[in-house]
C-alpha cells in the first residue's frame, strides 16, 4: 500500500509526498506536531499538517535566514533565534566564529525534544556549549530584552496561534529595543504568491521601527509557492552595502557572495508588492524596501 502526505496549502493548492512511515506524531499542547519519512525530501517536521523543515530542502531556508544578516552586522556576538525549535537555523548561526553566545527561545519544548532525537542533523548544534535553549513564548523573550543582541532573527511558523504575535508591529518594535547599537533582524516573511497581504504588513511594520528595510528571496520546494521571502530590518547597516570581500567562505549550499546580493533582486510583481506597502510617516531618510 502507498501512503502519501498532503499540506493543503491554500484551499485549492497542496502538496504530496510519498511517505514510508511516521516516525513521531502527537499533540504538544500547543500544536499537532509530526516527523515522517518521505521519499522525496527524506525526514519532514509537519506542525498542525504544515510542513516546517526536511531533510533535503532545509539548507535553503535555514542558511538564508541566517547568513544575509550575520554576514551584514560587522561583529554579531550574540543572537537569538525566535521559534526554530529544529535547530537548523542555529546551527547556521554557529558558523560564524564572532558569535559567542546564541540562544533559542522557542515556545514548545516537544519540538526541540522530537528534532534532536529524530532530526539530528537539523538539531545537532544545539548541544554546542554556546547554545542556551529557552522555552518560553518569544513574543515575551523579546519584550523583556534590553539592548541584549546583535542579531534576532525570527524563524517562526505561519502566523497563526502563538506566532500571531511574531508578526505585529507592535513586536518589532520590541526587536528593535532588544537590539544593540547597530542590530539586525530578520523574519521569515512567507510566499509573495500566496501571502501579499501579509507580506505588505510586515513589511509597513518593520519599516516603522527599522530605517534600513529590505525584502529578499530565496527558493524552498516543500514551502507553499517554493519562492519564499524574509524581510531584514537594520538600525545601521544596509546588507546591499556590505564589502563581498568581507563576506567570508563558508561551508553552505546556497548563500555565497553573489547569492547575498542577488536574492535583493526582485522580479517586477514583489517590488510592486513592496512598495504598495503602507511607507511610515516617521524614520527619515529610510532605505527603500524594494531591493537594489
Ligand atoms: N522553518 C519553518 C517555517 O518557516 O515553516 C519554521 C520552523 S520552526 C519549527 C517554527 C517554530 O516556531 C515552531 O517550533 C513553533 O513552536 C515556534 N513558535 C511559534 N510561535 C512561537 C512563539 N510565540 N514563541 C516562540 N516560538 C514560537
Amino acid at each position: 500500500m502507498e501512503l502519501w502526505f498532503t499540506e493543503l496549502q491554500t484551499p485549492a493548492v497542496g502538496i504530496t509526498c510519498k511517505t514510508s512511515r511516521t516516525l513521531i506524531e502527537e499533540h504538544t499542547g500547543y500544536q499537532h506536531l509530526a516527523i515522517i519519512e518521505t521519499e522525496q525530501f527524506g525526514r519532514m517536521l509537519v506542525l498542525d499538517g504544515m510542513v516546517q523543515t526536511t531533510e533535503r530542502d532545509e539548507f535553503v531556508y535555514h542558511e538564508m535566514l541566517v547568513h544575509v544578516a550575520l554576514n551584514t552586522h560587522p561583529n554579531p556576538r550574540r543572537v537569538v533565534v525566535i521559534g526554530g525549535g529544529d535547530g537548523g537555523t542555529i546551527r547556521e548561526v554557529l558558523k560564524h566564529p564572532s558569535v559567542e553566545e546564541a540562544v533559542l527561545a522557542e515556545i514548545d519544548g516537544r519540538v526541540v525534544e522530537a528534532c534532536r532525537q529524530f532530526l539530528p542533523s537539523i538539531s545537532g548544534a544545539l548541544s554546542d556549549p554556546r547554545v542556551t535553549v529557552k522555552i518560553g513564548d518569544g513574543v515575551q523573550h523579546i519584550r523583556e530584552a534590553r539592548e541584549e543582541y546583535d542579531v534576532v532573527l525570527i524563524d517562526s511558523t505561519e502566523p497563526v496561534g502563538a506566532a500571531v504575535g511574531l508578526f505585529s508591529p507592535e513586536f518589532y518594535a520590541d526587536v528593535r529595543k532588544a537590539l544593540r547599537p547597530g542590530g539586525i533582524m530578520v523574519a521569515q516573511t512567507e510566499s509573495p504568491f500566496f501571502n501579499q497581504d501579509l507580506i505588505r504588513r510586515t513589511q509597513a511594520g518593520i519599516r516603522a521601527s527599522f530605517p534600513v528595510t529590505r525584502l529578499y528571496l530565496a527558493s524552498v520546494p516543500t514551502y507553499p509557492s517554493g519562492l519564499w521571502s524574509f524581510t531584514l530590518g537594520s538600525l545601521t547597516h544596509d546588507p546591499l552595502q556590505v564589502d563581498p570581500a568581507a563576506i567570508k567562505d563558508m561551508p553552505t549550499k546556497y548563500y555565497n557572495r553573489d547569492v547575498h546580493f542577488g536574492a535583493f533582486q526582485l522580479p517586477t510583481f514583489v517590488r510592486q508588492l513592496v512598495e504598495s506597502a503602507d511607507a511610515p510617516a516617521s524614520l527619515n531618510g529610510s532605505a527603500s524596501a524594494g531591493g537594489a
